[in-house]
């Protein structure tokens, strides 16, 4: 959609990175890193005043205390997190559930282990977890459980009742949990990130997967991390250590200060939140019906009161014709189950949103 966009001259609501400028200090903090010589190799499960000052975050945020020695990896991107924390744990044959919609790289990610995904769609519209299903679903290769929160492409939140009835399923059994926690400071309306490692009976049997791109605006950065007991992260690192080995040393060396400012991430639920609401405030001119977005910087809609198109031919068609690109919700499943919704990333200037939202209006 994004080559769409391009070819089109459209406004780009697709693709879920911002349109605006990341923040100039921490610039002018990875400028400084290289100036001062920090251009070689970092050691291999990242840098270390890094890692500690992850650990001080977490510790703050999530009231828990995790060895920035043993039990945190620096990795290039959130994706790589996800992708060695699956290749680390899963055998060929072994199940993994997953929910749909979902990342689009979960299932390749799965599959190319010669693991098995067991697909469970959310409960649309509000992309709710049935747990009875997932219950049902159980089987004794269940290896691993797949969770994101907030949710991408949807916006959803796991809530408190969630975390129960996940922590009522998986006692007893050595289900592991890998955790998305992306857009872990993008929720809205006063509720709390359910980061799993809030629950040491959780914690202590996942890995938590976390990006710097969703956080500081920088997407092209591809840094993250991978936060697991002791156990995992040595057999984690074992994975890391002959794919990609160690990461862009600068960054790390620049965001172990600018971490330390913790308005640099308090803010950024307010500051999403807003572009929410203004978006939704400029989506009641159109036909759109919009879905609720509870964290992330995406938001869906349907579009059934538009036209009874495919998700992808509407996609398609309003990119070329309308100029702006959205992302057919039908690409976040395995067999495009096409429930006429359409994604939007509002993590976009407000004149951005103000253009696509005046070109939807005519549609
Ligand atoms: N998980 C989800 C749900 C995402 O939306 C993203 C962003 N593309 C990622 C993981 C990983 O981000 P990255 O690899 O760019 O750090
Ligand atoms: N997370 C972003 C999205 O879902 C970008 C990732 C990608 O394009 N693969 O749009």
């Amino acid at each position: 959609m994004s080559a769409l966009a391009t070819e089109h001259k459209a406004v780009n609501l697709g693709q879920g990175f911002p349109d605006f400028p990341m923040s100039a200090a921490l610039i002018e903090l990875v400028a400084d890193a290289m100036r001062n010589g920090f251009n070689q190799y970092s050691p291999m499960p990242g840098w270390m005043p890094l890692r500690e000052a992850i650990a001080e975050k977490i510790e703050f945020l999530y009231n828990t205390t995790v060895n920035p020695d043993t039990e945190i990896t620096i990795t290039p991107g959130g994706t790589y997190a996800i992708y060695t924390a699956l290749t680390t744990v899963l055998q060929p044959g072994d199940e993994v559930i997953v929910f749909e919609p979902g990342y689009d790289s979960y299932i390749p990610n799965i599959v190319v282990n010669g693991a098995i995904p067991v697909r469970i769609d959310l409960q649309f519209p509000e992309y709710k977890i049935n747990w009875a299903e997932v219950r049902q679903k159980i089987t004794p290769k269940t290896k691993v459980i797949m969770l994101n929160s907030p949710h991408n492409p949807t916006g959803a939140v796991l809530s408190g009742d969630d975390i129960q009835q996940l922590r009522e399923l998986v006692q007893n059994t050595n289900i592991i949990i890998v955790s998305d926690e992306v857009y872990e400071h993008i929720v809205f309306d006063n509720v709390k990130h359910q980061s799993i490692l809030r629950y040491p009976d959780l914690a202590q049997r996942s890995f938590v997967c976390f990006s710097f791109g969703k956080v500081y605006h920088c997407t092209g950065w591809k840094l993250g991390y991978a936060i697991a007991p002791a156990g995992f992260t040595k057999e984690f690192r074992k994975v890391h250590q002959f794919n990609c080995f160690s990461c862009h040393t600068p960054s790390q060396v620049a965001l172990a200060t600018f971490l330390k400012n913790r308005e640099s991430y308090l803010s950024l639920g307010a500051f999403l939140q807003q572009k929410r609401d203004y978006f939704l405030s400029l989506m009641k001119n159109t036909r759109f019906t919009m879905l609720d977005s509870k964290g992330s910087y995406f938001i869906c809609a349907q579009y059934n009161r538009i036209s009874d198109e495919s998700d992808k031919d509407f996609a398609i068609r309003i990119t070329r014709e309308f100029g702006v690109a959205v992302i057919p919700v039908s690409a976040f499943y395995q067999d495009a189950t096409d429930n006429k919704v359409v994604r939007f990333c509002f993590g976009k200037k407000e004149e951005t949103l103000a253009l696509a939202a005046e070109r939807l209006a005519r549609i």
